[in-house]
């Protein structure tokens, strides 16, 4: 059964020629291991060009970064759920800071998301975490806790195939990252919440990320109420992420 999942944010990153010479590297350093998978979340365009790489492979998943919930019509610019799954898509991203921040996507539209994809059988990965200010002010639970409101009244079977990815926003991309004993508090509240909801706490799946590097994996993975890490910066060298995908736990 595979218990920790090594997930690769892109952001906007790589295009299809960029992902082809990334996975020819990456796979040629990364060997599979029965107690992981590894999920990459490529620009939209290349994520065909990463799935038809993966087609032997299936401890290796791609998805995408953001979607539009909508099935199709005159949203200029925008992904449905459908196109996503026609390119090998199977998980994708919602509310990811940057969107949350960035873009101003609100909390009714992530969940809105998360409806689309569970409608579609693709799997949500739902980003939470507070910022500095929110930090500061003794508000890290009570913040990721309204933003996993995204998935209030889903059943505790479905509710159990949700991965979330706790993002603390002071971490992603600024080098600082939360000690494993932050994340760790933080992971143990999301937990909670999903026991306090019916669902198989066990069968959770709760990464973190932010400014994970080869150099702290191992300590945050040893956690264990970490059961993986959603990594940006860090997963554009293909030799860097394979060490770190291939990280080994105590
Ligand atoms: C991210 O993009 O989700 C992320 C955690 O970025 P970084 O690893 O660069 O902080």
């Amino acid at each position: 059964m595979t218990q920790l999942i090594f997930a690769a944010n892109w952001k906007m990153h790589l295009g299809p020629e960029g992902a082809r010479k990334f996975m020819d590297e990456f796979m040629e350093a990364y060997r599979p291991q029965s107690d992981r998978e590894v999920w990459f979340f490529p620009s939209a365009v290349a994520v065909e060009t990463v799935a038809v790489q993966l087609r032997e492979r299936p401890d290796i998943r791609v998805g995408v970064q953001n979607l539009y919930w909508e099935p199709k019509g005159a949203f200029t610019g925008e992904l449905s759920v459908s196109m996503a799954k026609e390119a090998g898509g199977s998980v994708a991203l919602v509310g990811h800071s940057e969107r949350r921040h960035v873009f101003g996507e609100t909390e009714e539209e992530t969940s809105q998301k998360v409806t689309a994809l569970l409608e579609a059988g693709l799997t949500p990965v739902l980003c939470v975490g507070e910022t500095l200010q929110e930090r500061e002010a003794g508000e890290t639970i009570p913040v990721v806790k309204r933003q996993l409101g995204a998935l209030e009244g889903l059943d505790p079977q479905t509710l159990a195939g949700i991965p979330i990815a706790y993002e603390p926003v002071w971490a992603i991309g600024t080098g600082r990252t939360a000690t494993p004993a932050d994340a760790a508090e933080v992971h143990a509240a999301i937990r909670a919440w999903f026991g306090g909801r019916g669902a198989d706490t066990g069968s959770v799946k709760i990464l973190y990320g932010g400014s994970v590097k080869v150099e702290n994996v191992h300590a945050l993975v040893s956690e264990p109420d970490v059961d993986g890490v959603l990594v940006g910066g860090a997963s554009l060298d293909p030799a860097q992420w394979a060490a770190i995908a291939s990280t080994s736990i105590d």
